[in-house]
């Protein structure tokens, strides 16, 4: 049975069609990639399953209950409590110190900082980022600020986290280490993961494959 799903998902922004009846889903602990060329709707899908935006039709579904129909408010704690998020670029506040980036979602749902920096502080040692825990995050480099990124993606334990070109800033090589780890932390903890990619390469390390064209979906891979 699908944890997360989207079913003929239509959206326009102003005269430009994005998505024209896209669906998917996922089971719970798999992971999926949404393939397809640049423009074809594919973050556009992602930010609809994550309640980033709203589709004009169709239907989002999360563990049964409909997304599309949440309010903002019920919306941004679904995405607090339940997702979790990796983007393109990291996004990681550079004044901030690693360890400081990675508990951030804890503190922001109210944890205290000495026990969120307890949570983040074992994630260094898993992505292979010791003794990076107080470097400033603008002092990294592109592969070490990516992992600090998958761990702050991951450190709330999130159901669902959704990765958006996760690899798109790196080299091959440290891509391809990032998608390692990500796959390997969120199998480990039954998390599903949700990858945006327009290499096959990266998609390669999916168990199932979407593919958009045009903001229509077809399954390239079945996840299972
Ligand atoms: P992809 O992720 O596959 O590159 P996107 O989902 O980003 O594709 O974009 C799909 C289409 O929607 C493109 O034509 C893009 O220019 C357009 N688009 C995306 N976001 C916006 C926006 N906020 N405002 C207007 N057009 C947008
Ligand atoms: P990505 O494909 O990684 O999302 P983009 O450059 O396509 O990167 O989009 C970055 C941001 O700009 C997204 O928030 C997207 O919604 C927005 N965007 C994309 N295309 C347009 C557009 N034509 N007009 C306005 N905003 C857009």
């Amino acid at each position: 049975t699908a944890l997360i799903e989207a079913r003929d998902l239509k959206l326009a922004f102003g005269e430009t069609p994005a998505l024209r009846g896209a669906s998917l889903s996922a089971g719970a602990g798999e992971v999926l990639a949404i393939t397809g060329p640049s423009g074809s709707g594919k973050s556009t899908l992602l930010h609809c399953l994550a309640g980033i935006l709203t589709p004009d039709s169709g239907e989002v579904r999360f563990d049964g209950r409909r997304v599309d129909l949440l309010n903002e408010e019920r919306r941004s704690v679904l995405r607090r409590d339940t997702f979790g998020f990796v983007f393109q670029f990291g996004q990681l506040v550079p004044e901030l110190t690693a360890e400081e980036n990675v508990a951030l979602p804890l503190l922001l749902g109210g944890t205290r900082r000495t026990a969120a920096l307890a949570e983040a502080r074992p994630w260094f040692a898993r992505l292979g980022l010791d003794g990076l825990e107080r470097r400033r995050s603008g002092e990294l480099s592109g592969g070490q600020a990516q992992r600090v990124a998958l761990a702050r993606g991951l450190v709330t334990r999130p159901r669902v986290l959704f990765a958006d070109e996760p690899t798109g800033a790196l080299d091959s090589l440290a891509g391809e280490q990032v998608m390692e780890l990500m796959v390997d932390a969120a199998r480990e903890q039954g998390t599903t993961v949700i990858l945006v990619t327009h290499e096959p390469r990266v998609a390669a390390y999916a168990d199932g494959q979407t593919i958009v064209r045009d903001g229509r979906t077809s399954t390239l891979v079945p996840a299972r």
